[in-house]
């Protein structure tokens, strides 16, 4: 812990012996050739909703198929580590409800399981008056969705909660916090193995065929047929979606998010998160700033469309992906539309001092800070054919399958909350005892 980090005696953490990576990875073992309920996709979505099945239908078979060797290789072990109190999302929608519900879960399984966070609070600061209707309607839908303690503090109080933050206004949520959610994701991975589930890494699936009463997965370890599916493809949603027979809308288009790292001297700049007032016509947070669990401040993260759907590294490029992104009808729709904010992206994706100049709006010392590349993850973001940013969570089914189609932030803070919806969506459409 840097000697820099000061924190208010109210802040609740996890006791600092635990450790902050949980289990390491389960051993490898090989697809089964049959099952009850197959689960496509080990991240932290599939690995949740292993968990949560398992527990309903103890006797069932339950396998979990992922393509890496690692267990949460994308978007659950390349985001924010941020646990979202539920401010932002449409009142009534599933976030709202899924990330108030999933947030309060997820302290509570933390706990339980000794994974360290953190629950330091977090303000959304509006610099200057223009901004104050936006942070309005987000104290309105913070409100109506449920979010405990959130309240509206004036310039006093911000530099009293962060002393190098400036604004006109803020809201303070003190429920918001943050933890390593690749840990969360181990911990689920164990909890499914414990309960005789089992997790098959290295295992791509390629194709779903319905073959009498079973759905035949081809993959990379030869083929599972199994009653029911689940598919948790983050990234590549759309394409197993699409091989089951359903709707080629929503399309993924991978939106490459790379944040920067504060150089050590300056990380007392930044106690705990602070993010701007977002741009209600994208269903992105906008550039913050955020500790994360390990002691580090980070700054971003920005919103590029990428050439390939695990372009970690700016300049990866596969012609699938890029094809499929340039072909779909929707993406040149919402180009049109949001043409200006592609190009300010492009100008913070190409040079870190743009990314800087806005973080410094609200802490302007870091105007003039050091900070590196730090790392890049890839949202899988819904577009529909008629061009628009799929917001919420979606499930969708296809004959014995059900598909998440679009599990965007907030959905690891969601995720247990995302995996009990998910399940009470399964056992409608299809029983497995
Ligand atoms: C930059 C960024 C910042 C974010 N910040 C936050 C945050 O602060 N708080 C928050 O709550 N959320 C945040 N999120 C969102 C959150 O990380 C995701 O919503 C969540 O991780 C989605 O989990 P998932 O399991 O659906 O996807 P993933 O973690 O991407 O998992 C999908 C899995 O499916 C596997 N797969 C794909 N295709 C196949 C196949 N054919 N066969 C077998 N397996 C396959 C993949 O290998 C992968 O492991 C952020 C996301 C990004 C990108």
């Amino acid at each position: 812990m840097p000697p820099q980090r000061r924190r208010p005696a109210a802040r609740e953490r996890c006791p600092a012996s635990v450790p902050l990576v949980a289990a390491a990875h389960p051993p490898q073992v090989g697809a089964p050739q049959s099952c009850d309920l197959a689960i496509v996709g080990g991240g932290i979505v599939g690995l949740a909703l292993a968990r949560e099945m398992i527990r309903r239908n103890p006797r069932a078979s339950v396998c979990v198929l992922e393509r890496e060797a690692e267990l949460g290789a994308h978007q659950s072990s390349h985001n924010s580590g941020v646990l979202h109190a539920g401010i932002y999302y449409t009142p009534g929608s599933l976030k709202a409800q899924l990330c108030v519900e999933g947030a309060r879960e997820l302290y509570r399984y933390c706990e339980a399981r000794g994974i360290a966070y953190e629950r330091c609070g977090k303000l959304i600061v509006a610099s200057t008056s223009a901004e104050l209707p936006g942070l309005r309607e987000l104290q309105r839908r913070g409100a109506a969705n449920g979010v405990q303690g959130l309240r509206w503090i004036d310039s006093v109080e911000i530099e009293a909660l962060e002393p190098h933050a400036r604004g006109v206004a803020a809201l303070h949520s003190p429920t918001t916090g943050i933890v390593d959610f690749s840990a969360v994701t181990r911990a689920y991975a164990d909890d499914v193995l414990e309960m005789g589930g089992t997790v098959s890494r290295g295992c791509a699936v390629s194709d779903a065929r319905l073959v009498g009463r079973a759905l035949r997965l081809t993959h990379t370890r030869g083929s599972t047929e199994a009653r029911h599916v689940i598919f948790c493809a983050g990234a590549w949603a759309d394409r197993l979606a699409v091989a089951a027979g359903a709707d080629r809308s929503p399309r993924i288009i991978p939106v490459r998010g790379a944040y920067l790292r504060l150089a050590p001297e300056r990380r007392h700049l930044v106690r705990s998160l602070i993010y701007p007032v977002p741009d209600p016509s994208l269903p992105f947070l906008g550039v913050h700033l955020s500790r994360d669990i390990h002691g580090e401040v980070l700054i971003g993260p920005t919103a590029l469309i990428a050439a390939a759907r695990d372009a970690y590294g700016l300049r990866r490029v596969r012609g699938r992906d890029l094809l499929d992104t340039l072909l779909w009808p929707g993406t040149w729709r919402m180009l049109a539309r949001t043409w200006r904010t592609a190009a300010t992206e492009l100008r913070h994706a190409a040079r870190p001092s743009s990314l800087l100049r806005v973080a410094a709006r609200y802490v302007p010392e870091l105007e003039d800070a050091q900070a590196r590349p730090a790392f890049a993850g890839i949202r899988a973001q819904a577009l529909g054919r008629d061009g628009r940013l799929i917001d919420d969570f979606v499930v969708s089914s296809t004959p014995r399958a059900l598909h998440v189609r679009n599990a965007p932030s907030p959905a690891a803070t969601s995720s247990l909350a995302l995996a009990r919806h998910v399940a009470d969506e399964a056992e409608r459409a299809f029983g497995l005892d």
